[in-house]
């Protein structure tokens, strides 16, 4: 199985928790960057088999600014997460702030040719709005809680959605949302989970539609653009 979102950087105990997550079949992770720090932690985190970097600036981070950032892109196979996160952000001022945090980012993302790890909280319309001037950047939202209508709105963008353990009662978009457009995630250790509660969503999951864990691992690849040999087969296995 791959976790299509965590950051693995956050862990104090990271060769054993991996271990632990190994043992449950759990063998590959993009781990994704949240504040300044994050990203040289994160670059020491690449030769470690199975892990997949993006690095980016975190809506919560949005004013230590991502100057920077790009010397870090060529290695990590997207940039994120990056986003806009209204209800952290509630005055019109800090929300401001983060879309030009995200604007750079996206510009970067172009450039580079990174597909984008967004986190969206409470701000899908305004997001949706800022990407229309990036038509041609690819994006997961990560964590995704939206209504139906938001959910269609980024599919028909053509991005990809990618459900967590706060989704598992969610049984309305485990069986709506098309099969080759969907990921599964932990985002641990944010908010308390863990690698293994990867497992939950899965079966949750497949408790609605009968789905086997390689089709998140094939949908990530093809949302990074990037065919699994080129990345070593051997590294991916679910
Ligand atoms: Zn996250």
């Amino acid at each position: 199985m791959l976790d299509c979102h965590c950051h693995l950087s956050q862990f104090d105990d990271l060769s054993a928790v991996l271990e632990q997550a190994r043992r449950q079949g759990i063998h590959s992770w993009l781990s994704c960057a949240s504040d300044r720090d994050s990203w040289l932690k994160q670059r020491e985190l690449a030769r470690i088999p199975g892990v997949l970097l993006a690095q980016g600036l975190h809506p919560w981070y949005a004013e230590q600014g991502c100057e920077g950032l790009e010397e870090f892109l060529p290695d990590s196979v997207a940039l994120g997460e990056c986003g806009l996160d209204f209800y952290r952000a509630r005055d019109p001022e800090m929300r401001e702030g983060q879309k030009r945090v995200l604007r750079r980012q996206l510009e970067l993302a172009r450039r580079y040719r990174k597909p984008v790890v967004l986190h969206c909280v409470r701000a899908h319309q305004a997001l949706l709005q800022e990407m229309e001037a990036f038509p041609d950047v690819r994006c997961m939202i990560h964590g995704f809680l939206g209504s139906t209508a938001d959910a269609q709105a980024w599919l028909r963008r053509g991005d990809y959605l990618s459900l967590g353990p706060h989704a598992l009662s969610r049984s309305d978009l485990m069986r709506h949302l098309p099969l080759d457009r969907v990921l599964i995630e932990t985002d641990a250790p944010s908010r308390g989970t863990s690698l293994l509660d990867l497992k939950p969503v899965l079966e949750a999951w497949q408790q609605v539609q009968p789905l086997q864990p390689e089709l998140f691992q094939s949908n990530l690849f093809r949302f990074l653009g990037r065919q699994r040999d080129q990345a070593g087969g051997r590294q991916f296995k679910g």
